[in-house]
């Protein structure tokens, strides 16, 4: 009667863009989570068979499907008013897509039943990080919602949950799809600036956690696991030790990440300024989280443990090592909260 398939009660969740990358981790989350959960489809099947798995797999766990495109305004003021929306998350893509959450801002604040708004972060605090173009470009649209959605304001929680756990390609959108090399390592500059790793389950899970929590009303959510707080040469000998073999190492300095990022190709550069801007930089933690307005995920959910890049690394030795290098003693970790749903077609 209510327009949901299942969820035992709790906030009423739309997603949009659930059948991208990030997007996928807090669908599953929040389907898992009980949650009556709604996602946002703006293309048929027969775009991409993959996404198609992928909303197929979600609808099998009890997601709604529902159809349009978050530019339609009005149509957005139709969906949350009659699907009785209380939260919204928004993983619309990074490069691209940022602004068109605008129109969806007005929907939400016409309405005005919407509890909590996430808009598509998913990264860096883009109101302390500065990195090169044409990140910054990105950057200033993210800061551009934010804005509009504090001048409107809407109930909002932004989440900084800085890498996602796998190696960090400089120039793939989309790294944790691709495991670790298995030839030879390109280390960023001198391979010793610290960053911050998050499994993309963990992302998921603590974000729809994050929604109905009011500890997180108007703040920005901090990823900083201390077990999780590597340097590149300190993932590729755990990636080594793994893996049972020595690869060899080549540098890529900050030259050569400024200059992939001048030459301007979306969203490949946009990678690379990104890349320049973490292990060149080291912006991931050179500001504190201690302000009236940051949480830490780590100190709001401290029962709750995040995903060891021990054990993501073990998924990929699942996966790929044993058609590679033959078969491997190795005790994996079963992933946490995972549907099994496949990977997307990469926009
Ligand atoms: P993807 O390109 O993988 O997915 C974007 C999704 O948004 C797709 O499902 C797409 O639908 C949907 N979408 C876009 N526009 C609309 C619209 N108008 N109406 C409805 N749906 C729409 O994005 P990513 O997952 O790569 O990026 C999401 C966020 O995460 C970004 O802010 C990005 O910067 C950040 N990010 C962070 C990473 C990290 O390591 N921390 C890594 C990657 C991204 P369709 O299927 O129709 O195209």
């Amino acid at each position: 009667a209510d327009g949901a398939k299942s969820g035992n009660g709790g906030s009423r969740v739309l997603i949009i863009g659930a059948t991208g990358y990030i997007g996928r981790f807090v669908a599953e989350a929040s389907v898992m989570s009980g949650k009556p959960t709604f996602i946002l489809l703006r293309h048929g099947p027969a775009a991409c068979p993959a996404k198609a798995q992928t909303v197929r797999a979600l609808e099998d766990a009890g997601a709604t499907i529902v159809h349009g495109s978050m530019q339609d305004r009005e149509l957005m003021e139709r969906i949350l008013a009659e699907l009785k929306i209380d939260v919204v998350i928004s993983t619309v893509a990074g490069a691209g897509s940022i602004l068109d959450q605008l129109h969806l801002i007005d929907a939400i604040r016409a309405v005005g039943t919407v509890k909590r708004f996430v808009p598509s972060e998913f990264g860096h605090d883009i109101d302390k990080a500065e990195p090169v173009e044409p990140a910054l470009a990105m950057y200033k649209e993210k800061r551009m919602v934010r804005r509009a959605a504090e001048g409107l304001e809407i109930p909002c929680t932004y989440i900084c949950c800085n890498s996602i756990a796998a190696w960090p390609y400089h120039d793939n959108t989309h790294p944790s799809e691709v495991p670790p090399p298995l030839d030879r390592f390109l280390i960023y500059g001198d391979g010793n600036i610290k960053a911050y790793f998050v499994a993309g389950t963990d992302i998921g899970k603590m974000t729809v956690k994050a929604v109905d929590d009011e500890r997180t009303l108007n703040m920005t959510l901090h990823f900083r696991p201390v077990s999780n707080f590597l340097t590149l040469n300190e993932m590729a000998s755990l990636w080594e030790k793994k893996i049972k073999r020595t690869l060899s190492r080549a540098t890529m300095t900050e030259d050569d990440l400024l200059n992939l990022a001048k030459e301007n190709r979306i969203p490949e550069s946009i990678v690379a300024a990104l890349t320049h801007d973490i292990f060149i930089k080291g912006c991931q933690f050179g500001f504190s989280i201690d302000g009236p307005h940051d949480v830490e995920v780590g100190q709001l959910y401290p029962d709750e443990p995040l995903r060891s890049i021990s054990d993501c690394f073990d998924d990929y030795l699942q996966e790929i090592v044993p058609e590679i290098v033959g078969p491997m003693e190795i005790v994996a970790a079963e992933p946490q909260n995972s549907l099994s749903v496949p990977l997307t077609c990469i926009s």
